[in-house]
């Protein structure tokens, strides 16, 4: 996935949010962990261009393992839970959600180890033939890039729609 997952995060922390009321302070910081969650497993593109040479497919780092995420998921729970604040624990969901969406996304097109350790055989919904001399394309011009098309439309008429909300607040 290439420009979906930014709107796909923005789209699911507005979800999270809704009917809880937070100071604009906190609610700003929250939407800030998911929108940066909802990335986050693409950091690794940084070593891929970098430092790997391209040698590996990014999605079989380990921040693209639904495994590893797993293994953060389980002990940030329990904090967070420790914690007794329901500020921590909302954190905690949409950092989570993001991050496993993110995961989710890139399975559309593209092959994430979701069975890791179990198996090393990838899943993927939908194999894009390479049709063109640039990869980019081959993506861009596929009918599943519709699907981002979509998210970034939802989400731009969700920011719509909070804008045009709190002006009619502030009159
Ligand atoms: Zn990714």
């Amino acid at each position: 996935m290439f420009i979906g997952h930014l709107p796909a995060g923005y789209i699911v922390t507005r979800q999270a949010m809704r009917g809880r009321p937070q100071a604009d302070a906190a609610a700003g910081r929250l939407l800030a962990l998911g929108v940066v969650a909802s990335v986050l497993p693409d950091f690794d593109l940084v070593y891929f261009y970098l430092i790997d040479n391209r040698q590996t497919l990014h999605h079989h780092y380990w921040t693209h393992l639904p495994a590893f995420w797993a293994a953060v998921a389980v002990p940030t729970l329990a904090i967070a839970a420790l914690l007794r604040r329901p500020a921590a624990l909302l954190a905690w969901l949409v950092f989570h959600a993001n991050v496993f969406l993110h995961l989710v996304l890139d399975t559309v097109v593209g092959h994430v180890l979701w069975l890791y350790p179990f198996s090393a055989d990838s899943v993927v919904l939908f194999d894009v033939p390479a049709r063109h001399g640039w990869w980019v394309w081959n993506f861009v011009l596929h009918w599943t890039f519709l699907f981002e098309l979509l998210l970034c439309g939802g989400a731009l008429a969700l920011f719509l729609k909070s804008r045009s909300r709190e002006a009619a607040v502030e009159i």
